[in-house]
């Protein structure tokens, strides 16, 4: 089963990737954190992805998907993944589908922009373990250490400021709402309330995912 996540930035599709792949003991796939990760390594493909994240513009669908294609036929992936940011494209989904006919699950996060903000401008990231808080919604525990690893060095995210915020979700609505409907038609679309804590979401989802499984 390959389970899609698809929300407006700072929706919680990373948080909830998490915990989903935790508990279901399935690799959690960001395509945004694989191309960070490619830009910090200063690869030859370094460049001209920041060009396009830098701006909050959405990478070429042919890069992402062949680069995708390539991670989903892995070893460690080919029981199934949490896809955390792809697709985002009418055009995605449908390579998606091509690749892999009868297996997707789309989780759809549907919240209101205004909240969005609070959850993007707040949002930073553990840079040892990868986990992510919020200064509003999600603190460490004890302040300047990680729960996780108790690692103590923190970063934000280079794209989240309010303008590229406003910028991204324009894009959202344009590029990667027209999916919905397409895994709406396709009757594999499961739409949660976001705007919820954090277990609530995850328990929701989880329930979600039992019933489908058995
Ligand atoms: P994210 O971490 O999912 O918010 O992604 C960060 C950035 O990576 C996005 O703003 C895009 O520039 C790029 N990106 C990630 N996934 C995709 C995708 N499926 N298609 C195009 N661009 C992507």
């Amino acid at each position: 089963m390959i389970i899609v996540l698809i929300g407006p930035p700072g929706s919680g599709k990373g948080t909830q990737a998490q915990i989903l792949s935790k508990r279901f003991a399935l690799p959690h796939l960001s395509t945004g954190e694989i191309f960070r990760k490619i830009v910090d390594s200063g690869d030859k493909d370094a460049k001209l992805l920041s060009s396009y994240m830098s701006d909050g513009k959405l990478v070429p669908s042919d890069f992402v998907s062949e680069m995708l294609k390539r991670v989903l036929f892995l070893p460690e992936n080919l029981k199934g993944c949490i896809l955390d940011g792809y697709p985002r494209t009418l055009d995605q989904a449908v390579f998606l589908s091509k690749l892999f006919p009868q297996r997707v699950i789309a989780l759809h996060f549907d919240i209101q922009d205004d909240s969005l903000i609070k959850r993007i401008t707040g949002r930073f990231v553990c840079s040892s373990c990868g986990a992510i808080y919020n200064e509003y919604y999600l603190p460490t525990k004890e302040e300047g250490t990680c729960d996780k690893c108790l690692g103590r060095n923190f970063s934000r995210r280079a794209d989240d400021n309010k303008d590229l915020l406003l910028k991204r979700l324009q894009i959202y609505k344009d590029e990667t709402c027209p999916i919905i409907s397409y895994y709406r038609k396709l009757g594999v679309c499961f739409s949660i309330n976001a705007d919820q804590e954090t277990s609530d979401i995850a328990s929701t989802i989880s329930r979600f995912i039992e019933k489908i499984e058995r």
